[in-house]
């Protein structure tokens, strides 16, 4: 393996001139070895040898997750008997799609949680615990547990829920920290106070969440993320990833977003125009796969909307740094007026106690508009609980989805149709 994990702490100048030297050896490779690409080039007529730098970059069409669906295996590099896992995509916008990933392809995923972990602050003293699937080809869970073996941390795979398990299984092993969905550490909360398990009193130190936002904007703790930190005294730490980038986005110490690993990827943040955005403001994530081998990917849009950051980091690492994701480009709901991502939404709800559990689902109506529903598992069945959910959502969205109560366990079938591994909060039923 030629990564450098001090990579990161270079000067930028250095960080960009190491990046386009990876890029011109991928965009080589992918000229040579993936018949998508070479499509690409051959038909929008490119010298590949022509990119040599980051600004170069821009002639170059992205790729959209479509590609990816309608023409997989193109974007295959290897041959059939060179790929080891088979990852896939988790499917909940569209068909889900595979990422193949060869045995350098693994060795790079896990060079990349390694570096995760120890930008999280992790010690090979650490013990972690893993609520989440290593199964149904889902690539993050094995990114952290072979992420962690590198690192010399223990392990303990004890899978997604059964808040009942979670805890019998901290209070017997004492790990020092969990990677967890932070809506699923609340519920260990509630298990806990239920139980008379006093959280502040367990080995937990850290958490590392994933798949949802624990940070606004600012990163400042948004609700989700102080509902857990007041309750339970732990640090938080964010990471974003996807499994089509094979890359972690992983905060430091200083909690300032999640740090670009350079020899790993470039980043673009690109408007509606594919015009790269300015710092601080919203833009697609956009990557460039550096060194993979099985589906490398170039100039590929991932759907998520974030800004980004490029100051010097107070750690010591120059790489750019990602906000939280502020949605998903195709869920967005221009909803009576206001533009609103899924993951405000949550953020609303999440801070509500007259609510346990939700999702929210947006359909359009007869006029082609969005309209809003949400279900809710309320916190008891009364009018007064009723009536605040909608004085509070009159308040901050100045206008009230309409609503559906139904009971725990129907939420739980909403959120977990058969064969997810993932809780569902959003269903999107537009045309
Ligand atoms: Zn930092």
């Amino acid at each position: 393996m030629t990564y450098d994990p001090k990579a990161v702490f270079q000067s930028k100048e250095q960080i960009k001139a190491m990046q386009e030297k990876k890029l011109q050896e991928a965009v080589a490779y992918l000229n040579e070895h993936s018949p998508f690409y070479k499509e690409l080039f051959t038909k929008s007529g490119f010298n590949t040898k022509g990119i040599r730098t980051i600004e170069d970059l821009s002639v170059i069409p992205t790729t959209v997750k479509e590609d990816l669906q309608q023409r997989n295996d193109d974007f295959l590099c290897v041959p059939r008997n060179k790929i080891i896992e088979y990852s896939s995509t988790s499917g909940t916008l569209g068909s889900p799609v595979t990422i193949a990933l060869t045995e350098h392809d693994l060795e790079r995923l896990t060079y990349n949680e390694y570096n995760s972990f120890i930008s999280a602050g992790a010690t090979p003293d650490d013990t972690y615990q893993l609520m989440l699937t290593l199964d149904r080809q889902f690539m993050a869970g094995m990114a952290y547990y072979s992420g962690l073996r590198k690192l010399g941390a223990g392990i303990i795979r004890l899978g997604p829920g059964v808040p009942s398990l979670q805890w019998e299984t901290i209070l017997r092993l004492k790990p020092t920290a969990i990677v967890a969905v932070p809506s699923f550490i609340l519920k260990m909360i509630a298990y806990a106070a239920e139980h008379r398990i006093d959280v502040n009193a367990c080995s937990v130190k850290a958490a590392i969440c994933v798949g949802e936002n624990i940070r606004n904007g600012d990163f400042s703790l948004n609700i989700l993320g102080k509902k857990i930190t007041d309750a339970w005294d732990i640090r938080l730490l964010s990471t974003y990833a996807s499994t089509e980038m094979q890359t972690a986005f992983t905060e430091c110490s200083e909690c300032q977003g999640g740090h670009l690993q350079p020899e790993l990827l470039i980043v673009e943040l690109l408007d509606e125009m594919n015009k790269p955005v300015g710092a601080g403001q919203p833009g697609e994530v956009t990557i460039t796969t550096l060194g993979v081998e099985g589906m490398p990917l170039l100039r590929y849009k991932t759907g998520d909307i974030c800004s980004y950051h490029d100051e010097p980091c107070a750690c010591g690492r120059n790489s750019l740094r990602l906000s939280p994701v502020f949605g998903r480009k195709k869920q967005m709901i221009k909803f009576k007026g206001t533009t609103l991502y899924p993951p405000a939404l949550f953020d609303l709800l999440n801070e509500m106690e007259e609510v346990n559990d939700f999702v929210a689902e947006v359909y359009s109506n007869e006029i082609g508009m969005d309209e809003v529903l949400l279900h809710l598992s309320a916190a008891n069945h009364t009018e007064e609980n009723d009536r605040k959910i909608r004085a509070y959502l009159q308040a901050r969205l100045r206008v009230i989805p309409q609503l559906r109560y139904i009971t725990a366990e129907e939420i739980q079938k909403l959120q977990f149709p058969e064969g997810g591994r993932k809780a569902i909060k959003f269903i999107d039923r537009r045309n």
